[in-house]
């Protein structure tokens, strides 16, 4: 860590402090025996904190519309948690806006944008998970980022070129202060909450908020590290979500996802859930923009964004499934020819083999191009790769739908047939051969028709007659080798009788 920065930066003189009401008030509500009384008397020491309890406890998220007209009742209403979380937030958040203001360059409106949907989306996280740290996550939340205020007032331009680089996006924004500044905006603003004594959880919070693993939250923690690490969580879940609601349509397909992914392995929500929860979440920071008067500018249409960006994420998953469909298919697939490869081939047989019986046999028809090597000699090689294109071309439409074809190795071929007898696989086989030898040619340099014609082997596995698929695929080459030494352009079968000689060769 850039230790000398990071001192700069709390050093600063112009850093926001907390006023001493919310100091008592922090203090007080953290005793154990403590009065209501004592509470109420510090907050009115404060006219405009005083204020603005009122306004929260009448707001209608609190659901008392104008019946609470005082301090003490209203702390009995809202409850210590909540008081600690107002007085703490209501005093620093108008000190943080007037920094924000202040720094000339700084984007306070997307700030506090995101800052309350954060702070409102975890919040409502805690709520849903049933923890009782749900104003610990809203003040997380709302908190997270001052960091970034305290390092434009120290950094000013500089730091501005730190979060141009960044894109405006948030995600990538502590990555690059980490390798520009050697410090972020979490570990900052972590130092700041420490050194305003704020509850350490927060402190937590506020540093991990980009850096937390994979595993599941825990609503139920109560010791204060796993406390910690849930409203951490609830926090970076809220930067999602804010991201969702601030960004572009354009990336919030990927942001969608990995709130989506988070909620479902943090909080256990399947995205069905998760939905309504991210719609009330846009209602209530709706809310809380007027409570806290904050600048926040205008929140949108949570419908039309959600919308906007559940059509980016299906677009998204669409590409993915393509690209890996396309890779399983390049795998698989002979580049030349466009036919299936040995790979697959391979799979294929050994899946075909095991199910082969006797009602049901398989048939494999092996096959070489004769005298192939000619064609490379005498024409060139890319003459000798038009053959192949054509033989393969033919050998399917020769196949049809009895079998599959794919290109074994260089001007090997096989087909696999399953369910057809050795009859019918060697009629094939000599049906395939006439239609080479008639109908498949190349033409040369000169134009003249180079003719093609093939050697083919046939054998059949009825579910006894090899021991292993290595055996059926030699009795075919040795088939194809009888076809070569009879002249080629010929069919040759394998008889099972033989199979000992297969097995020796
Ligand atoms: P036979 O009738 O006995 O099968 O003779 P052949 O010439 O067909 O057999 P051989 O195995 O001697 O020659 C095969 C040649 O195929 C050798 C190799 O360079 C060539 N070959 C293998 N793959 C390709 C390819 O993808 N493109 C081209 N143009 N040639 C290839
Ligand atoms: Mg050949
Ligand atoms: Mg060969």
């Amino acid at each position: 860590m850039n230790e000398e920065l990071l001192q700069r930066v709390l050093a600063s003189p112009r850093l926001p402090s907390l006023p001493a009401v919310a100091l008592k008030v922090i203090e007080l509500v953290q005793q154990e025996d403590v009065e209501l009384d004592e509470i109420a008397a510090a907050v009115k020491n404060d006219p405009a904190l005083t204020a603005r309890i009122l306004k929260t406890v009448n707001s209608s998220y609190y659901g008392q519309a104008g019946l609470v007209t005082g301090v003490n009742q209203a702390l009995v209403v809202l409850g210590l948690r909540t008081v600690k979380t107002v007085a703490l937030g209501f005093s620093l958040v108008p000190n943080l806006q007037q920094s924000a203001e202040d720094g000339e360059g700084f984007d306070h409106i997307s700030y506090w944008k995101r800052s309350l949907l954060s702070a409102t989306a975890a919040k409502m996280f805690a709520d849903n998970a049933g923890s009782r740290f749900t104003e610990e996550a809203f003040l997380g939340g709302l908190l997270q980022d001052m960091g970034m205020i305290a390092m434009h007032q120290v950094l000013g331009e500089d730091y501005e070129a730190v979060t141009d680089s960044a894109g405006g996006h948030h995600t990538a924004l502590a990555a690059a202060e980490k390798e520009q500044l050697g410090v972020t905006h979490a570990e900052v603003g972590e130092q700041l909450a420490h050194s305003w004594n704020l509850p350490a959880l927060l402190g937590y919070a506020i540093r991990g908020h980009h850096t937390l693993l994979d595993t599941p939250a825990d609503p139920e923690a109560q010791d204060e590290a796993g406390a910690a690490d849930f409203v951490a969580r609830c926090v970076a879940i809220g930067n999602l979500v804010a991201e969702v609601f601030v960004r572009s349509a354009a990336v919030s397909g990927e942001t969608l996802k990995k709130l989506q992914e988070r909620a479902e392995t943090w909080f256990g929500l399947t995205p069905d859930a998760t939905e309504p929860l991210l719609i009330q979440i846009h209602e209530v920071t709706a809310e809380m923009q007027r409570l806290f008067e904050l600048p926040a500018g205008n929140l949108g249409d949570a419908g039309e964004i959600l919308q906007a960006a559940n059509e980016a994420l299906l677009k998204l998953s669409m590409r993915q499934h393509q690209q890996t469909q396309q890779l399983l298919e390049d795998a698989t697939t002979d580049a030349l020819t466009k036919l299936s490869n040995r790979r697959a081939f391979d799979q294929d047989l050994d899946k075909r083999f095991s199910l082969a019986r006797a009602g049901a046999p398989l048939s494999v028809i092996f096959t070489d191009v004769d005298h192939f090597k000619n064609f490379n000699d005498s024409h060139g090689h890319a003459v000798g790769d038009a053959v192949l294109i054509a033989f393969a071309q033919t050998l399917k439409e020769a196949v049809g739908v009895a079998g599959t074809v794919y290109r074994y190795g260089g001007e090997e071929f096989a087909v696999l047939c399953p369910g057809v007898t050795r009859r019918v696989a060697a009629e094939l086989a000599e049906r395939t051969r006439h239609q080479v030898a008639a109908t498949c040619n190349v033409p040369s340099d000169t134009g003249a028709k180079l003719g093609v014609t093939c050697s083919l082997g046939v054998a059949c596995h009825d579910g006894t007659t090899f021991s292993r698929s290595e055996v059926l695929m030699k009795a075919a080459d040795r088939a194809v080798y009888a076809a070569k030494d009879a002249g080629r352009n010929r069919v040759r079968v394998f008889t099972p009788h033989s199979e000992s000689t297969a097995e020796a060769a």
